[in-house]
């Protein structure tokens, strides 16, 4: 952890906090790890009871169907990079480990963002839709911080034709 930091975390206009380059970043580039403590999705859920909280935003990201990093034990500054619907980074997964990565190359100065895509369940509430609605504001906007309806769908039937329904995505998702 000695490579110094591609960007620098403060006041966002949009969303509270932002992460924002602080030198050119080049597509491709590996900005970050997302760090936290690694906990089962039941703890998650334990910890973050949806009812109970005012808003969505939590530091969680679910790396497979057993876990999760929480990001608000032990994490970086990788929590503070925000969503875009027209993101300029993209979280990849390697080795049970999250990684930030450019999608195109970055001017100093500009807030970095990836698409949280949060996993639906297929029962989200009109209270839901409200509390994960998007206002990143770019041309884009799919108007939701939560997976595209077809990502969703489209998970369902693979899901279905692999007779596992049960089973939980392990897509690469920040958990909602
Ligand atoms: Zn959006």
């Amino acid at each position: 952890m000695s490579t110094p930091l591609a960007f620098k975390v403060r006041e966002s206009a949009v969303a509270g906090k932002g992460a924002f380059a602080i030198r050119p970043i080049t597509k491709g580039e590996r900005i970050t790890e997302y760090t936290g403590e690694r906990i089962s999705h039941p703890e998650a859920d334990t910890r973050y009871d949806d009812e109970s909280m005012q808003e969505h935003h939590t530091f969680l990201f679910s790396v497979t169907s057993r876990t999760v990093i929480d990001a608000s034990h032990g994490g970086n500054e990788a929590r503070f990079i925000n969503h875009s619907c027209d993101p300029n980074c993209e979280t990849e997964i390697e080795k049970g480990r999250v990684y930030i990565f450019a999608l195109r190359d970055i001017p100093a100065g500009e807030e970095l963002h990836y698409d949280y895509a949060y996993e639906r369940s297929g029962d989200e509430t009109a209270e839901d839709e409200r509390r994960y609605k998007c206002l990143c504001g770019s041309p884009t906007c799919r108007g939701s911080i939560m997976e595209p309806k077809a990502t969703y769908l489209k998970r369902k039937r693979a899901e279905a034709a692999k007779g596992a329904a049960k089973q939980r995505s392990s897509a690469p998702a920040r958990k909602k």
